[in-house]
């Protein structure tokens, strides 16, 4: 006999583990399908919010509302399954050359929110610092594994997890409903980071997938409560564990980790740390990214039960909380999505 619920999730990453929660927080029912043998961005990613990028260290997008959102999100979420998941983590700015010491300094002083100088001293015991230090203050880290792993217990304890994976072929679209195996839902929200490319629905969306690799190295005694950031990021990870990268490559053949980005991380490390390291893990991941920048939220134009949620890119750990709330709040009562996140605006492309 077929189960009526209001949605299916396909994907328990970092956007299948917000929509779910919003969804059990608007009183929604639902199950959600993750695969736990395929790859997942969010289990290598660094879980890193800074507030600023670039050579010239600009904002973010919309990140005065991201920010003080995923704060919340991620301390209410926290709270309600009793543990931490988000922690204030400066970045300490170790300037690589002369230009990035004068880059930070003009910013200081022009349009500047979230920078602060420290003092270049507290950290050279770690690390040689020719060209002095900086700070960009209200950055965070997430421990996302913790996070995702602690709200799968819960899942599973309400027994909404099912541990396989989705095949569009199981799938019956109606005109205002789904159905897949014993389940009929309102609507399936598709959370499956890059495997959306192999949708046929989704797959016109510009995605560009875009592969990262990180070391995990242990460091003797260097500080957790900091963000490390040269020429590569220094992370905490767990314990006495830092997680070291990354590299962005848009053209790549394969998944596995590569010696050259070993070899160059060695070399980066080798060029401003003072202490020993040990290389505990080499790990790599796909970023769901896109040609946009910007994330695909909504409704399929000709399938209004197909809903998608995605192209998070390197963003996720500040745009997942908002968008997933945002997508839930459309579904329930019609409120806008973001426009310029909004898939209508491949309405065209999804048309064909
Ligand atoms: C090296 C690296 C470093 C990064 N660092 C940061 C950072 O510091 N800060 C930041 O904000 N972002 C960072 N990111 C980006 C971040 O990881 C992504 O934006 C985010 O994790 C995307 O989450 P997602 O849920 O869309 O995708 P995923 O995490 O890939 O989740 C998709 C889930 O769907 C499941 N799934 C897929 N297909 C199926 C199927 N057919 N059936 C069942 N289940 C399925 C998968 O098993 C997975 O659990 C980084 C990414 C990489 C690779």
């Amino acid at each position: 006999m077929s189960e009526d619920i209001d949605y299916i999730i396909v994907g328990q990453g970092l956007v299948g583990t917000w929509m779910s929660y919003y969804a059990q927080k608007a009183g929604k029912s639902f199950v959600i399908l993750n695969d736990p043998n395929t790859a997942s961005a969010s289990s290598v990613a660094s879980g890193v919010i800074n507030p600023v990028t670039g050579r010239r260290i600009v904002q973010t997008w919309m990140i005065d509302e991201l920010l003080p959102n995923a704060v919340n999100a991620y301390t209410e979420l926290g709270n309600h399954l009793q543990e931490t998941f988000i922690k204030e983590a400066p970045v300490v700015l170790l300037h690589p050359s002369l230009q990035m010491k004068e880059s930070f300094e003009y910013r200081l002083t022009h349009e500047n929110v979230y920078l602060s100088n420290n003092n270049a001293k507290d950290f050279e015991a770690f690390f040689k610092v020719p060209f002095g230090t900086g700070q960009i203050d209200s950055s965070y880290w997430i421990d996302l594994n913790k996070m995702i792993h602690a709200w799968r217990t819960e899942l599973i304890s309400k027994a909404q997890l099912i541990q396989e994976r989705f095949d569009i072929s199981d799938l019956i679209i109606e005109k205002e409903k789904v159905q897949w195996k014993n389940y009929t839902a309102k609507q399936i929200i598709f959370c499956d980071g890059n495997n959306s490319m192999q949708n046929k629905y989704f797959n016109p969306l510009p995605f560009a997938p875009n592969k990262g690799e990180a070391l995990i190295v242990k460091i003797e005694g260097l500080s957790n409560e900091f963000i490390y950031k040269n020429s590569v990021s220094i992370v905490p990870w767990k314990e006495d564990l830092f997680w070291v990268g990354s590299n962005y490559e848009w053209e790549f053949t394969n998944t596995e980790p590569s010696k050259a980005f070993k070899e160059k991380m060695i070399q980066a490390l080798d060029s401003f740390l003072h202490v020993p390291y040990t290389i505990v893990d080499h790990i790599t991941g796909i970023r769901p990214a896109n040609t946009e920048r910007r994330p695909f939220v909504g409704v399929h134009p000709n399938y209004p039960s197909l809903a998608i949620c995605n192209g998070m890119g390197t963003k996720g750990c500040s745009l997942a909380p908002y968008f997933s709330k945002q997508l839930i709040e459309y579904l329930q009562t019609g409120n806008a999505i973001h426009p310029e996140a909004d898939i209508k605006r491949f309405e065209q492309i999804l048309n064909n």
